[in-house]
């Protein structure tokens, strides 16, 4: 399982906006955006004398945020895209979608984790079960009407029983309903562009890969 190693917070300063891959640390102030805001690098503090950013800049700039955001390497990035293409409707929305619908991202969503990072971990540790089965795979998309439970043995590890009650006064999105107590939840629809909080001009992703 590929995966980024480096400093994550390098991430944010490099594209100039909170990324939140660190859950709790990103709403402290020890977040390096707030003490460090600008590029990592020897030039990095020298950023706003720079040239204005051309359209291929920021076009390669959301491409690269919305990667880093759900924390998925290029080549995949790029396979989401093609699928993204070959869905009815809009590229960008469906690009968006699909993402979201990450078995990582769900259990991020649903709170079972501070950031997509830790989710993926405790997927791929197998602390859950999809449809009944142990599920390990970050990477693999939900549909319509999957059923996701912390698996039973994992109930009985600290972290998951003090989990619930965090669980309890948790929003999640409308595309998911979750079971607090019982630590499940399900998918009820796939996600749409205005049910995902992804401060993303997807448009200009679009344009990235179209040139
Ligand atoms: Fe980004 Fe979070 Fe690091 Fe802040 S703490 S720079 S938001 S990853």
């Amino acid at each position: 399982m590929a995966r980024y190693k480096d400093p994550v917070c390098k991430l944010c300063r490099r594209e100039g906006m909170k990324l939140f891959l660190k859950g709790e640390r990103c709403l402290s102030a020890k977040c390096a955006m707030e003490r460090r805001a600008y590029p990592p690098g020897p030039h990095g503090r020298g950023g706003q004398f720079r040239r204005q950013e051309s359209d291929y800049g920021q076009q390669l700039r959301e491409k690269q945020r919305l990667r880093r955001i759900y924390g998925v390497l290029e080549r995949q990035f790029r396979r989401y895209f093609e699928d993204a293409l070959r869905i009815r409707g809009q590229t960008g929305a469906n690009l968006l979608s699909i993402l979201e619908r990450r078995f990582d991202n769900v259990i991020y969503r649903l709170g079972f984790a501070d950031s997509r990072a830790q989710a993926r971990q405790l997927v791929a540790h197998g602390h859950f079960e999809l449809n009944g089965h142990i599920h390990n795979i970050p990477s693999a998309l939900v549909n319509v009407g999957d059923v996701i439970r912390v698996r039973e043995a994992s109930r009985r590890n600290a972290y998951f029983r003090g989990i619930a009650e965090i669980l309890e006064h948790r929003s999640v999105p409308e595309w998911l309903r979750l079971n607090a107590e019982d630590l499940s939840a399900v998918v009820v629809s796939i996600p749409t562009r205005e049910q995902i909080d992804v401060p993303i001009n997807e448009q200009l992703v679009v344009e990235y890969y179209s040139r």
